[in-house]
């Protein structure tokens, strides 16, 4: 977990959605309309760059949703960094817009799985919007324009993981990447709906590691939960199979993500708690460096990376656990919930 270099950014260039899922970092913000302005985003850009930054995720709220969303992608690549978008999907329903969007000369696009079935779909998000995703998927697919699909695990799709994969195997899905539901920030506390407690998802992560190795799919799981808690098998496939991956940026530092108003967040989940922003605590690569490395944001991070248990302490996996998802810790109490290595 030693700082590592900064290779991946993030732009948050709006926070608006179609969809309400329950478990959305986005609903702290209420969904606002603030949208990142060209010019700021051709500046966070330019500093990206210069960081050496070697992909650029663009996600929100729902970035299909922001009206410069061309022109973003089409910046990120002149300045020859690799876009990724992070959506829902259902916007590509719409054959002119996945047009628009295949024209930036974007190689693919994530698509962000709500639900494992069109009922589903509708009860996590409020919205009917898995069968526009799919007819999303087919356009980009006539586009030339691959899509790659994740999932993060919340109540509801635990119980229909199998059921999922099936479909996506029918669809000729090769890949998922596997998320892992965590709490939310709210302005009342951490939120937890429909997210399970660490001990069921790592049931769920183990059902899951046979399901997927039944499969013919390529995949990976981020694991944000404490990695004892996952019978010692499911960890050694996954590690073995490089399909396990853990630990966030704020952990390894290797990212840094922008929102509307060129402000740095220290997770995407941190939402309205930024810790610096471009113009004020810096305006280029020297003295972006010079915020990050500085006594202040050392200070943050020891706040944020903080050993849950004793336990973590004396743990060789600290490395590469890190205890799992420190938000996931405002909400439960880790003592419950972290054994340690047998
Ligand atoms: S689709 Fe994404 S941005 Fe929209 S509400 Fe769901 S999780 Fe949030
Ligand atoms: S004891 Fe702590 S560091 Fe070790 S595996 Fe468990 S949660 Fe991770």
């Amino acid at each position: 977990m030693a700082a590592n270099k900064i290779n991946v950014g993030w732009l948050t260039p709006n926070r608006a959605c179609n969809n309400r899922c329950s478990w959305c970092y986005a609903k702290s913000t209420n969904f606002n309309d603030k949208i990142l302005g060209l010019e700021l985003a051709e500046k966070l850009i330019n500093l990206l760059k210069e960081l050496g930054v070697e992909t650029v995720i663009i996600l929100g709220g729902e970035p299909t949703l922001y009206k410069h969303l061309p022109d973003l992608i089409k910046k990120i690549i002149n300045a020859g960094i690799q876009p990724a978008v992070v959506s829902n999907g259902r916007r590509f329903a719409d054959f002119n817009y996945a047009k628009t969007i295949a024209n930036t000369g974007i190689n693919s696009v994530g698509f962000s799985i709500k639900g494992a079935n069109k009922q589903q779909y509708l009860e996590l998000t409020g919205r009917d919007g898995y069968d526009e995703m799919m007819r999303g998927r087919h356009n980009l697919d006539k586009l030339g324009v691959e899509t790659e699909f994740s999932v993060t695990l919340v109540n509801g799709i635990i119980e229909s993981m199998e059921e999922l994969v099936d479909s996506l195997i029918k669809e000729k899905v090769k890949k998922i990447s596997w998320d892992i539901g965590s709490p939310i920030l709210t302005k009342n506390g951490a939120e937890a709906i429909n997210i399970a407690d660490p001990i069921t998802l790592a049931r769920a992560i183990e059902n899951l590691y046979k399901i997927m190795e039944k499969s013919c799919m390529e995949y990976d799981i981020f694991l944000n939960i404490p990695l004892c808690l996952l019978p010692d098998y499911v960890l050694k496939g996954l590690r073995d199979n490089n399909r396990a991956m853990s630990c966030c940026q704020i952990q390894t530092k290797s990212g840094v993500i922008f929102d509307q108003e060129g402000r740095v967040l220290p997770c995407n989940a941190f939402c309205d708690y930024p810790i610096g922003k471009f113009g004020v605590d810096f305006n280029d690569a020297k003295s972006f460096q010079k915020f990050w490395d500085s006594e202040e944001m050392k200070r943050l991070e020891k706040t944020l990376i903080r050993y849950p248990s004793k336990l973590c302490s004396k743990c060789d996996w600290w490395e590469i656990c890190g205890g799992g998802c420190p938000i996931k810790w405002m909400y439960w109490d880790p003592k419950k919930f972290i054994k340690g290595r047998r």
